[in-house]
């Protein structure tokens, strides 16, 4: 069935007061964003606390499912017949034809749910859930009622005009994009910081992006690795700018003047407070980051806390208490484990110490960092303004 309606069904944004029709506006540019890239033409249309989206023309239904899945805000996608205002008789035998249409299997539990928003509507929902719940009985007499766990729920919405429908397809849930301010990813071309993006972009944050990249010690497979990693999170997140920062004369550096048991913490905190200049230049309020507590030497409590010592902007680390494995579940369900799993190296595996500090003294980081005084501040500089900038979308 080609279905010419669907009901966007949405969690939190409800909850907004007076700000509420902010975050509509929000979700249904959104939507409108991601039915772009989807063959057809659509209307999306606002209706006393609903949101439609109606087909003006044929196209593909898992290809718009699918791109209404990774929609920010949506917590449910309901595919359904929409009529007119209609008399009873009418409004029975629509629905009951419906039904028939989407339940072709002849055993099932169900119970019907009539809301009438307009109580102009001559039956009462209670009438309409009874005459309509006794026809498809009627129809199909294996199935059963059952009011606390049926396969499926008939609803029935008499507003302007009436919708009906069964099916509750999941949505990604969370706010939509654009309604919480802008934040700069540390990506890598791991596991981790996808994720991370995502977790982050999910409450409504836009992202920006960067990548720390080391030619010739980084290969541009693995610049491009990164490139595709912004392309899948911008499937959600929506376009993604990525600050590629060439980081060799920095590494180089830190690695010819510090302690190598060190240099890892140290390169860390130069990719902070970079990160931190170009999200202060683009209007990104945080940073967000793949960490994991324990995961690897730089990322104990007493790592980060050094690392973060670095920072003005708060640094959003939403794996934080996620095992890898449950990483690793969570980037296969948003489809960029496989990527992320492709062997190109990056950078910080290069010029890892065999034993690095996993308890780093702060006083004595500083004193390293002293010790690169002379040239860093250039090199920083450098680094900015030779940045290549990638839009991924
Ligand atoms: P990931 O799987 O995200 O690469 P990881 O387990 O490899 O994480 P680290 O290499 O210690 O962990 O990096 C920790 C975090 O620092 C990453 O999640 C990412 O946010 C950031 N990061 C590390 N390397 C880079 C890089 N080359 N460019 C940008 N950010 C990086
Ligand atoms: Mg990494």
């Amino acid at each position: 069935m080609q279905y010419q309606s669907f009901l966007i069904k949405y969690a939190e944004i409800g909850t907004k007061g007076k700000n509420r029709y902010i975050f509509e506006d929000a979700l249904m540019q959104q939507i409108r964003f991601h039915l772009n890239k989807v063959e057809g033409e659509f209307a999306i249309q606002k209706e006393q606390g609903r949101i439609y989206v109606n087909a003006k023309s044929e196209y593909d239904y898992d290809e718009l499912i699918c791109a209404l899945q990774k929609v920010f805000g949506v917590t449910g996608i309901c595919p359904m017949m929409q009529i007119e205002k209609c008399d009873y008789e009418t409004l029975r035998r629509e629905v009951l034809a419906f039904v028939q249409r989407e339940h072709p299997e002849q055993a099932f539990s169900f119970k019907v749910r009539a809301k009438r928003a307009d109580k102009h509507y001559p039956v009462t929902s209670d009438e309409i859930n009874a005459d309509v719940g006794y026809d498809i009985l009627t129809a199909y007499p294996k199935s059963r009622v059952d009011v606390h766990n049926p396969d499926f729920i008939v609803y029935i919405e008499i507003r302007k005009n009436i919708n009906v429908y069964t099916k509750n397809i999941r949505g990604a849930g969370g706010m939509p994009i654009g309604t919480n301010g802008k934040a700069m990813l540390l990506l890598s071309g791991g596991i981790d910081s996808p994720v991370a993006g995502y977790m982050i972009a999910k409450r409504g944050v836009r992202i920006e992006a960067v990548y720390f990249h080391a030619p010739p010690y980084t290969s541009e497979r693995a610049k491009q690795k990164v490139v595709d990693l912004a392309k899948l999170v911008a499937q959600y997140a929506g376009p993604v700018k990525l600050h590629v920062i060439n980081f060799t004369e920095i590494q180089l550096y830190i690695y010819e003047k510090c302690p190598h048991d060190e240099l890892t913490i140290i390169m860390r905190r130069y990719m902070m407070r970079i990160a931190e200049r170009l999200a202060e230049t683009n209007d990104c309020i945080g940073l967000i980051t793949g960490e994991s507590i324990g995961q690897v030497a730089s990322q104990t409590m007493f790592s980060l806390r050094t690392t973060d010592e670095v920072c003005g902007l708060p640094v959003y680390r939403p794996v934080i208490g996620f095992d890898k494995q449950e990483i690793v579940d969570l980037s296969e369900k948003i489809g960029t484990y496989e990527t992320s799993i492709l062997p190109y190296e990056d950078c910080c595996t290069i010029f890892v110490a065999k034993h690095p500090v996993t308890k780093p003294n702060l006083k004595s980081i500083k004193k390293s960092e002293e010790h690169l005084k002379e040239k860093i501040e250039e090199m920083v500089e450098t680094a900015v303004s030779t940045e290549e900038v990638i839009w991924c979308s």
